[in-house]
């Protein structure tokens, strides 16, 4: 069973993803991540990508559904991947199905929720450290989370009409969220 990891921007979603990755096996698909490279590439593909990171804008449909195919029929079947970052529209949300359905991949997903606006200030703390040009501006991250709120919400939405969504609070330690996200993964595995 594969896992979707949902949450706006600054909740800690990352940082999650990575420990429980650790502590169940997954592979880790991160959108942004994948993105990020490909922007760094000097490609026309890549300049492209770029254009709408930089003012945190989703890259086109079709790009970003051709990242993930391409990754994920590339991973062993029998590896289990957490998504991050996909689907983040509705649009996406229906090919991200199919694309899973296709590949005979069942999944799940945990929402970990926060106040927007301590998602702001962690993000622009992070911005300190980890030179992330679209952390730097205030503007752009709380665009990014108006994309999230409009968006990726609905999704989330959909996906809790399944009853396939746990949410997990975002805040507390680190250590503390991650106990609840191994229960709400726990949880989910075993419906
Ligand atoms: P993130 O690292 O998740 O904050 O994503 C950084 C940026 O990558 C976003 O602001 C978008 O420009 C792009 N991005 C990440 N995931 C997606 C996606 N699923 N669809 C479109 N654009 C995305």
């Amino acid at each position: 069973m594969d896992l979707v990891l949902f949450g706006i921007q600054g909740c800690g979603k990352g940082t999650q993803a990575k420990l429980l990755a650790e502590q169940y096996g997954f592979g880790i698909f991160e959108a942004g991540g994948e993105l990020r490279a490909i922007a760094a590439s000097d490609t026309d593909l890549g300049k492209k990508v770029k254009s709408y990171i930089d003012v945190g804008e989703l890259v086109p449909h079709t790009i970003i559904m051709d990242v993930v195919e391409q990754a994920v029929s590339k991973r062993p079947k029998d590896q289990k991947i957490l998504f991050d970052g996909i689907p983040r529209d509705e649009n996406q949300m229906k090919d991200f199905d199919s694309v899973m359905k296709k590949l005979g991949r069942e999944f799940r997903c945990i929402h970990i929720t926060l106040d927007p606006e301590k998602g702001v200030r962690r993000i622009l703390e992070r911005a300190k450290t980890q030179g992330r040009a679209d952390d730097a501006s205030e503007e752009t991250i709380r665009k990014r989370m108006n994309t999230f709120t409009e968006k990726t919400m609905p999704v989330i939405q959909s996906y809790t009409e399944r009853g396939w969504v746990r949410e997990v609070a975002g805040v507390g330690s680190v250590e503390e969220i991650a106990v609840q996200m191994a229960k709400a993964w726990k949880a989910l595995a075993s419906l």
